[in-house]
């Protein structure tokens, strides 16, 4: 099964594409994760990039199908979590093109909702394990205080992402409504959406998102 997971910066995405895997064995895809990466191990590509992403508008549609088109081949194990690809109606259509030349078709779309006042709280609280990714809030699930993340039980670091202040935010939530929420009336056309209530305690959403998937 291949999903898109569609939603706001601060919607869950990441955490809900991370439970997926670990319960469904799938393999989530994340434009944003990769495109961090390519900076952090600076690449030309991520050079490139970098001052847009902390500007937090959009990377070219280019850049982003071309890091999409190659991982869609190989072992696609329980399917692919699109999670922040797509984000505008050309990335979208060239994934359904990339999908069909893999012969493979897209499921669902789930639509994550949740409002702006809840974002802006969760991403200048937020923090992550440097180790294995799980997210943290300062105020609904803060770092324990022996410094171990839940997850993975080890000891390291929890970063802030450099784009997760204000500022950036206004730009990045202004791109979700212009360039990405076209997508939802794009994929409702299509009979492809869900949409489930993101503003609900993570294992209501996980439940929600299972009942989507027919769990
Ligand atoms: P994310 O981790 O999904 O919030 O993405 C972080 C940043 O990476 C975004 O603010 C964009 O600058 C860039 N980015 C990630 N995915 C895409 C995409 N599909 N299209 C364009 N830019 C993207």
């Amino acid at each position: 099964m291949n999903i898109i997971l569609l939603g706001p910066p601060g919607a869950g995405k990441g955490t809900q594409a991370r439970h997926l895997v670990e319960t469904r064995n799938m393999v989530q895809l994340s434009t944003g994760d990769m495109l961090r990466e390519a900076k952090s191990s600076g690449t030309e590509m991520g050079n490139m990039v970098a001052g847009v992403m902390a500007r937090g508008e959009l990377v070219t549609d280019e850049i982003v199908i071309g890091l999409i088109r190659e991982k869609l081949t190989g072992d696609t194990k329980g399917g692919f979590i699109f999670d922040g690809f797509p984000r505008t109606l050309e990335q979208a259509d060239a994934l359904t093109r990339l999908m069909a030349d893999e012969g493979q078709t897209l499921d669902a779309v789930i639509e994550m909702r949740v409002d702006d006042e809840a974002l802006v709280d969760r991403i200048t609280a937020r923090s992550t394990c440097a180790g294995c990714g799980e997210v943290y809030n300062d105020n609904t699930k803060p770092i324990p205080a022996d410094g171990k993340c839940t997850s993975c039980g080890k000891e390291n670091e929890f970063t802030r992402r450099s784009d997760d202040n204000e500022e950036s935010l206004k730009t990045r939530l202004m791109a979700y409504y212009k360039q990405t929420s076209p997508l939802i009336g794009y994929y409702y056309a299509k009979g492809m959406l869900s949409t489930v209530n993101g503003l609900g305690e993570i294992a209501a959403v996980q439940r929600e998102i299972a009942n989507v998937l027919g769990d």
